[in-house]
């Protein structure tokens, strides 16, 4: 990508002056130090996965000036992160909490507000609190990565004995993807359900903790061991909002399961989609597929593979599935999986003994035992400049509701004349269409048609039934949107719970399409 090298004017958040704002940053360097508070007033560079900015969205799919930082700041402890909060009340500046800045396809590391100072709390806060062998648990900070937990698990002997549940990609936070409500490929994999107990930072600066980290006497004892702790399960209003800055989470690891084997079969037509989520339905609910089963449609299973020689040859779909346990137990299963399949006329088993080592399907071999990889990249480069930006709405795991989403996305993607490339990962009673728009981030008409079909998709989805796991920053109010039984109730209680815990509204405003009192109704949605 090209970089403009001049130097740029610092972005100023509305409601202060240029003066005020940077007087307001050189007094918190002399709280946190002159080094960890930084303008962003260089050129906006995107780099790649491994070198990403902290500043900007390097997928962006609006202009790049849109979603970006004034300011990148970087606390070293929950206190810190405290002052950062109380100074943001003084001068009312917006500030954009993030762990990592690798969500990729959801905002990246951009905030919602132009200008807001980004707390960029991995640099500094990246230790790992307590790895415990005997309860599979253990207590992060925000800059502790899939890789950085894997890799420590080696360095102690332990990666024998328990696994970190991983996402596509290894690289980003624990806490980042768990509060985001992100999802891995082990049995582990909804990252919520597997989160024990949060260390808070509320938007006023008081900090609490949830689950049995709240006891005063030893918390930490049983902080990864039950995540409920006593009264109502506050936990929730920290997933996927704004009304809190999380400095320590609680996480449990997958006991190593005695033995693996990775699966793959292909199926020849489209129409198959229907008949074959009527037999993986049963199979998952009562986890005889035990790790979020994933149906890849050619498109994307070529990308993979960037040949046309792949082991799915001139089929149309692809399951990817592990089971777990010593072989005996996985023959069992396996056997009953194979019959199954099999029901679907001119199903294949494919033998991984045939594949070769950089096969797309080692990557999920790897991914779905507990191994971070990054080859899932691969189908980003699709498009020059390849960005990509996500379509994920739930459905139950039924064949209508399969077909019914498969049609509307590739109706309106003929019609905005964008490549359609759908998988389905079905999670435990749901699944999700996830459909993956890649467009070239240097061609503004590329871009205005992948978001308009993105708009289209989901609107037409709410309408049906299907409303959106996750999504990014540009479609966040829309999304909220359609999230609006009863006059929109869900919504209003939400904003309620903003004035009350942030009457000033500085974090992350807009995140989710939580706005709070002062941004409400002034045209910043969209
Ligand atoms: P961050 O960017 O640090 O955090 C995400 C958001 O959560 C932030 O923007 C912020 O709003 C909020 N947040 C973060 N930390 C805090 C905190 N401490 N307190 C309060 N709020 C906070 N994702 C998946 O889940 N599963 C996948 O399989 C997957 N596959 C991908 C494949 C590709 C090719 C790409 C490009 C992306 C994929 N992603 C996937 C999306 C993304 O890469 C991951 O979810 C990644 O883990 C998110 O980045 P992060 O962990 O660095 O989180």
């Amino acid at each position: 990508k090209q970089v403009n090298e001049r130097l740029r004017l610092p972005v100023i958040p509305q409601g202060i002056s240029r003066d005020d704002f940077l007087k307001a940053l050189e007094e918190l360097k002399g709280e946190l130090g002159g080094e960890n508070v930084e303008v962003n007033d260089k050129p906006l560079k995107d780099g790649w996965y491994m070198e990403h900015p902290n500043t900007h969205d390097m997928m962006t799919i609006l202009d790049e000036e849109e979603f970006v930082a004034g300011a990148v700041v970087y606390p070293g402890s929950t206190e810190e992160v405290v002052k950062v909060v109380k100074w943001a009340n003084r001068w009312l500046i917006p500030v954009f909490p993030i762990s990592m800045g690798r969500n990729l396809g959801y905002g990246g590391a951009a905030p919602r507000v132009r200008g807001s100072v980004t707390i960029d709390l991995g640099k500094r806060m990246n230790k790992i609190l307590d790895i415990n062998a005997q309860d599979y648990t253990c207590l992060v900070e925000p800059g502790v990565s899939f890789y950085g937990l894997h890799e420590e698990l080696g360095k102690r002997g332990l990666r024998e004995h328990m696994w970190v549940d991983t996402p596509d990609l290894g690289g980003g936070s624990i806490i980042g993807n768990t509060v985001d409500r992100g999802v891995g490929y082990t049995p582990y994999g909804d990252h919520w359900a597997c989160h024990s107990g949060l260390e808070v930072v509320l938007p006023t600066g008081e900090v609490i903790r949830t689950g049995m980290g709240a006891l005063t006497h030893d918390g930490e004892n049983t902080w990864g061991v039950f995540p409920y702790g006593f009264g109502p399960f506050s936990d929730g209003i920290f997933s996927q909002s704004n009304f809190g800055i999380v400095t320590k989470m609680g996480m449990t690891l997958m006991p190593n399961p005695g033995g693996h084997e990775s699966f793959m079969y292909t199926f020849p037509n489209e129409e198959d989609l229907g008949p074959l989520m009527e037999i993986i339905r049963p199979l998952r609910i009562s986890t005889i597929l035990e790790n979020v089963a994933q149906l890849r449609h050619v498109t994307q299973t070529v990308i993979h593979s960037a040949a046309a020689n792949t082991p799915v040859g001139d089929h149309t779909w692809a399951y990817y599935g592990m089971s777990y346990g010593p072989p005996h137990i996985r023959a069992y299963k396996l056997a009953i999986i194979d019959a199954e399949f099999r029901k679907i006329p001119g199903c294949r088993k494919i033998d991984p003994a045939t594949l070769p080592e950089d096969e797309y399907f080692w990557s999920r071999d790897r991914i779905a035992s507990g191994t971070p990889d990054i080859h899932e990249l691969r189908w980003v480069n699709w498009a020059p400049n390849g960005a990509h930006i996500a379509f994920s709405p739930v459905s139950p795991i039924r064949g209508p509701d399969a077909t019914k989403l498969f049609q509307l996305g590739k109706r309106l993607h003929e019609q905005y004349g964008i490549d359609f490339m759908p998988a389905f990962c079905v999670g435990l009673r749901e699944m999700h269409l996830i459909v993956e728009i890649v467009f070239d981030r240097d061609d503004p008409e590329e871009k205005k048609r992948a978001l308009g079909c993105l708009r289209d998709m989901v609107d037409e989805a709410a309408r049906e039934g299907y409303g959106e796991y996750r999504t990014h920053l540009v479609l966040m109010d829309q999304v909220a949107g359609t999230y609006a039984w009863n006059d929109g109730a869900l919504g209003k209680f939400n904003e309620r719970l903003k004035d009350a815990l942030d009457p000033n509204g500085i974090l992350a405003p807009g995140r989710c399409g939580i706005w709070g009192r002062r941004y409400r109704g002034r045209g910043w949605e969209m």
